[in-house]
């Protein structure tokens, strides 16, 4: 299956793709993690860590290269969950492009929204457990104002497509986990 996440930052995709990549067996392809993974250091690391530690997007010319590489290794020709991408509607319609060129399209793409409140509390909480640089208030105001203007509009993109999935992830991770599987059975 090939699955999109939707939500804004703290709404759990992470936690929720771990647990369907073991349920599914496809895999968890996060562009924020494979970004993180660039060396720090190196020139192109450098450049990747002045949006990421900012809150803002990296460019396309950045992030499209990693995630088609990705898309061609062997454990991905048959699905995958894209967690953190795309992030913009012309991100979405690269990746529309890239799947009809291997004439499958998106299965289901889970909306996950939760309170602001709720969102803030858990970035806070996060930032002491995993020591993350954008993990604090003034990122963190960018990235929720990010996620507002050019990640929402990319609901709208699906919606025209038919396959969003709404889920309310205020509740617990197993509660969310449930209404997922359940969304996706309804999708076969
Ligand atoms: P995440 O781990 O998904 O919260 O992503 C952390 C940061 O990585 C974001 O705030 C962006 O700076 C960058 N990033 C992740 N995914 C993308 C994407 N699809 N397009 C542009 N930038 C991204």
């Amino acid at each position: 299956m090939w699955i999109v996440f939707i939500g804004p930052p703290g709404a759990g995709k992470g936690t929720q793709c771990s647990r369907l990549v073991e349920s599914l067996s496809v895999p968890h392809l996060s562009t924020g993690d494979m970004l993180r993974d660039t060396e720090r250091d190196s020139p192109l690391g450098k450049v990747v860590a002045s949006y990421i530690d900012v809150g803002r997007l990296a460019p396309d010319y950045l992030v499209m290269p990693i995630v088609t590489k990705r898309l061609s290794e062997n454990d991905c020709q048959s699905g995958c969950l894209f967690d953190g991408f795309p992030r913009t509607v012309h991100q979405a319609e690269l990746l529309d492009e890239f799947l009809k060129q291997r004439q499958v399209r998106i299965d289901a793409v889970l909306h996950l929204h939760v309170k602001p409140e709720v969102l803030l509390d858990r970035l806070l909480k996060r930032a002491e457990l995993q020591n993350r640089k954008d993990d604090n208030k003034e990122t963190i105001s960018a990235r929720l104002e990010v996620y507002r203007t050019q990640t929402a509009p990319v609901l709208q993109h699906y919606r025209g497509q038919g396959n969003v999935l709404e889920i309310d992830g205020d509740q617990s991770a197993d509660r969310v986990f449930d209404d997922i599987l359940t969304g996706l059975e309804s999708r076969k």
